[in-house]
């Protein structure tokens, strides 16, 4: 089980703000396993019995799941079209906690994603400053050139705005058929990201795979398959 701050965890459970919850550790109003903690640092899970002021604090038990998303699933909770979801996939797998994608992938996109009922991870891992670094292989139509290559390595244009670089390398040219694949690691997740970085080179994409995530890869697992993260993967994201 992953291991928080307990200001962090006393705020989580609503009992008072995070910086209340600090006032409260350092007048002793905070016991861990019976015994007062009055140092901040001081980190806590599920196993650890936290009372304030006498009373439990009843933890939040946060849940992360690596999924390797298969075509045809919507990346969210729910549809208006009735379609299957990500979150239907672990719950008929009998997930019974309610744990939401870190992101999306499109309906056609496959591969990696993250899903937790951690909102907080979540939403730092959205946001681009915290710079995860997502690795992509895209099929697309054409041959794609080293000029357009270098391009992509410099930014594109998308949506009137610049991209950011992305490392870029291209993985096969095929001549018959006019296709290559090209693998992309971005730390970017504006909608459509990939399909419309490949598209401001005359690329359109055909298939598109998210083969790793930070520190995570599929490894081990098929389409449509999840596990749990270890507690060190975790750990590695925050
Ligand atoms: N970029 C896309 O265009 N689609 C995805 O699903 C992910 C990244």
């Amino acid at each position: 089980m992953v291991k928080e701050r307990l200001q962090k965890v006393i705020a989580h459970a609503g009992v008072a703000s995070r910086r209340a919850a600090e006032g409260l550790i350092l007048a002793g109003k905070v016991k861990v396993n019976g015994q007062v903690v009055t140092e901040l640092g001081t980190k806590v899970d599920g196993n650890d019995e936290v009372m304030v002021n006498g009373e439990p604090v009843e933890q939040e038990q946060h849940e992360y799941y690596l999924l390797d998303k298969p075509r045809g699933v919507i990346s969210s909770a729910h549809d208006d079209k009735g379609r299957k979801t990500v979150v239907d996939i672990l719950k008929n797998e009998g997930v019974q906690t309610r744990v939401y994608p870190v992101g999306r992938l499109d309906y056609d996109t496959t591969g990696l994603l993250v899903m937790t009922n951690d909102g907080e991870l979540a939403n730092r891992l959205m946001h681009p400053r915290f710079e995860v670094d997502k690795v992509y292989i895209a099929k697309v139509k054409g041959l794609v050139s080293n000029d357009e290559m270098r391009l992509l390595r410099e930014g594109v244009k998308i949506d009137g705005k610049k991209s950011q670089p992305a490392r870029t390398k291209l993985l096969e040219a095929n001549q018959r058929q006019k296709t290559s694949v090209v693998k992309l690691t971005i730390h970017e997740g504006h909608y459509h990201q990939v399909k419309k970085m490949m598209e401001a080179v005359g690329h359109p994409v055909l298939k598109l795979h998210r083969e790793s995530y930070g520190p995570l890869t599929l490894a081990g697992l098929n389409p449509g398959q999840f596990r749990k993260l270890k507690v060190d993967e975790v750990r590695a994201l925050r």
